[in-house]
């Protein structure tokens, strides 16, 4: 159900982020602290969004809840007709929602996807859209070029922050992020599983500097009957 952008959107949006970075001119030592605060904020993104899409309930009744109970083979004939026939009754947007809600059962499914089908979505709806505002930015204004780079790593951190995730789910993964997981600029698959066994913290799933501010705001939103437990499964 997750799909990978259409080929001209993602490389749109690679020239996009090249001529941001063209903006950003020679780098300096500003570009280093904005480089890590821009990673903790992608952390922190792919908490936020990772909390909210778990717990925002799906659209009853048009049997996502058959779809994400059904006891044989997801191969089957019989599950596929049952797919083709709930899929279309729900927008692009309902379909990310059901597919975060998936992962707590089955999550060695989102490893075995391909980088661009588990980036698809982010491309599509968020980062083309940022980057183009950030290089129309850069055409209108004098943005300084520690900023442009920040927002840059900010990209890169939520565009593969889907990837980031899977990697966490499978075991071979390559040698820059087994390099980046030793210098703890990403989590942990350890780190993760903590998430996995109470679906109520560490949301966060790039590095998990922010899961402590997104513990925070999970307990908030929890007490304050933002987020309703019933959001977990589809019904
Ligand atoms: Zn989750
Ligand atoms: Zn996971």
């Amino acid at each position: 159900m997750m799909k990978a952008a259409p080929l001209p959107a993602t490389i749109l949006f690679v020239l996009s982020l090249a001529l941001n970075l063209w903006f950003a001119g020679v780098p300096d030592w500003r570009w280093i602290p904005a480089a890590l605060a821009a990673w903790y904020i992608a952390d922190l993104l792919s908490g936020v969004t990772h909390m909210i899409m778990d717990y925002r309930p799906c659209t009853p009744g048009v049997g996502l809840a058959e779809m994400f109970h059904y006891e044989g083979s997801r191969e089957s004939a019989d599950y596929l007709a049952l797919r083709d026939r709930v899929l279309p009754r729900i927008s692009p947007f309902e379909r990310l929602v059901y597919d975060f809600k998936n992962h707590h059962p089955r999550p060695e499914a989102l490893g075995r996807r391909s980088f661009l089908v588990q980036i698809g979505s982010t491309i599509l709806f968020v980062s083309l859209p940022f980057s183009i505002l950030l290089n129309l930015l850069c055409f209108a204004l004098p943005v300084p070029g520690w900023l442009i780079a920040g927002a840059v790593v900010l990209t890169i951190g939520g565009t593969v922050a889907q990837y980031f995730h899977g990697t966490l789910h499978r075991a071979d993964n390559p040698w820059i992020v087994r390099a980046m997981r030793r210098l703890r600029l990403l989590m942990t698959p350890e780190a993760h599983a903590l998430h996995h066994a109470t679906l109520r913290q560490d949301f966060a799933t790039n590095t998990g500097w922010s899961n402590p501010l997104v513990n925070a705001i999970f307990r908030l939103a929890t007490s304050r009957g933002w987020l309703n437990e019933e959001g977990l499964e589809p019904r």
